[in-house]
């Protein structure tokens, strides 16, 4: 700390130049994530599969793949320039300040016992939500509607795209107001002391929103029903007991309602556990590949990985709170992004994150390192359980439905990949190819990338 302290000081000099040094960072990474796609993308102009799938996948699946595997590239690449763009405009014509000063007149228009820094800071985010949310539409509508579309991915409709967001929209409102006054209330009310106050916070936040999330706010999205009785059902519940699985429901999610795309998890506390089947896995597969996908699921949770997770991540908010702390008052940097007079808390997490920027990076990378790592594990489990040829089929014939990445640069794929590339899965399964698995035909209904964790 005493280190950080020194570092702090010497930082907060007049007219250091944080403004540059933001931007700086800012475009390192733009350009070292632009070499890593550029790098990936030379493999997806690759003609031929890798070895081991060349027995699985036909020419033509492959080509698809590539092709919307370069799409996706692209696509990327547009959207991140934009939003370099975006992030250089925002810093070079002083919005946050005028955005605080304008959203500080709005408030005059309520009760005057909301005036006040966390009124303000409450306004001030959920405009700034509103306005990224603005300027990122375009992009995502093309994403799906287009791009998706294309490949014949895309299910939603343009209703649900619009439900959807203001379904989220009207949670953030909702959310967001208590959460932050929560935080800035100990961060103003604990001085010095407020990392151990605002870490304790978010913890008791996270444990809430896993409790919360399932019950009240997934089935404003999905429809959970209980899972039919029949083989999958008594194969599953006997996983579970073999396994000490504290598993309490069984659930299907009508995934299908906006991609194709299959999985399954299990949610709940310590004690009280459910497992959540995607309707279009058990469509696609066979009951024993099912299995052999839960398998792997509840590997993650006996090797403890979720747990580990949990603890890595309250780290990793430790470290973050610990170096805000010392640079909270650091006066250089709010003034050289036009707060003279004014230190507001918000602004100062704000431009504080931008100024660690560099740290996520590594940080993502460790997390990909680790979770890829889990991945094999879980997949070794379930190899232990026997459910080596079951587990096999069952990722490549996701695969093959997704048009997933077939091959990877290792430099692009240790960065940006929680999960190994199928290929090396299939190698460390030491699975050899004795007939084709899956049809030729990838899946037409389509695909959105996966939201939450995958298999
Ligand atoms: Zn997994």
């Amino acid at each position: 700390m005493d280190i950080l302290q020194r570092l702090a000081r010497f930082l907060d000099r007049p007219l250091f130049p944080w403004k540059k040094l933001i931007i700086g960072f800012s475009v390192a990474q733009f350009c070292f994530e632009e070499f890593l796609s550029l790098r990936q993308y030379r493999v997806l102009k690759n003609t031929k599969p890798p070895q081991v799938l060349q027995k699985e996948v036909s020419k033509d699946v492959y080509d698809k793949s590539q092709e919307y595997g370069r799409a996706k590239a692209k696509f990327g690449f547009v959207r991140a320039l934009w939003g370099q763009v975006q992030n250089i405009a925002f810093i070079h014509f002083d919005v946050l300040p005028k955005l605080w000063s304008w959203t500080g007149t709005l408030l005059r228009f309520l009760p005057a016992r909301l005036s006040g820094e966390i009124s303000h800071s409450i306004v001030f985010v959920l405009t700034f939500v509103l306005i990224q949310q603005a300027l990122s539409l375009p992009a995502n509508i093309y994403h799906t509607f287009v791009l998706e579309e294309k490949f014949g991915f895309n299910k939603q409709t343009p209703k649900l795209f619009i439900t959807d967001m203001i379904k989220s929209n009207l949670l953030a409102f909702l959310f967001a107001p208590p959460i932050l006054a929560g935080f800035l209330t100990i961060v103003k009310k604990t001085g010095t002391q407020f990392v151990t106050y605002l870490w304790l916070f978010t913890a008791v936040l996270q444990v809430f929103m896993i409790t919360v999330y399932p019950i009240f706010i997934l089935p404003l999205f999905n429809k959970l029903s209980p899972l039919e009785e029949g083989k999958l059902k008594s194969q599953t519940e006997a996983l579970a007991k073999k396994l000490n699985f504290p598993l309490q429901e069984l659930f299907v999610i009508d995934g299908s309602k906006r991609s194709a795309h299959s999985n399954a998890y299990f949610f709940g506390l310590p004690w009280k556990k459910h497992i959540v089947i995607y309707d279009t896995l058990i469509e696609k597969s066979s009951e024993e590949e099912v299995v052999a996908v839960l398998a792997h699921e509840l590997g993650h949770w006996s090797l403890g990985h979720t747990t580990k997770l949990f603890g890595v991540s309250q780290i990793n908010v430790f470290y973050i709170f610990s170096v805000f702390s010392v640079f909270i008052n650091n006066a250089s940097l709010y003034a050289d992004f036009g707060f003279l007079n004014e230190h507001p808390i918000i602004i100062g997490f704000i431009l504080f994150s931008d100024a660690l920027a560099p740290m996520d990076l590594i940080i993502k990378l460790l997390m990909n390192i680790m979770s890829r790592r889990f991945e094999f594990q879980a997949d070794a489990f379930a190899l232990n359980l026997g459910y080596k040829s079951e587990l096999a089929s069952s990722l490549i014939k996701l695969q093959i439905q997704n048009l997933s990445t077939m091959d990877a640069d290792w430099m692009y794929a240790s960065y940006h990949f929680s999960h190994p590339i199928l290929s090396e899965r299939l190698k460390a399964l030491n699975w050899t190819a004795t007939e084709k698995v899956a049809e030729d035909k990838p899946e037409k209904e389509g695909v959105e990338k996966a939201s939450g964790r995958e298999l």
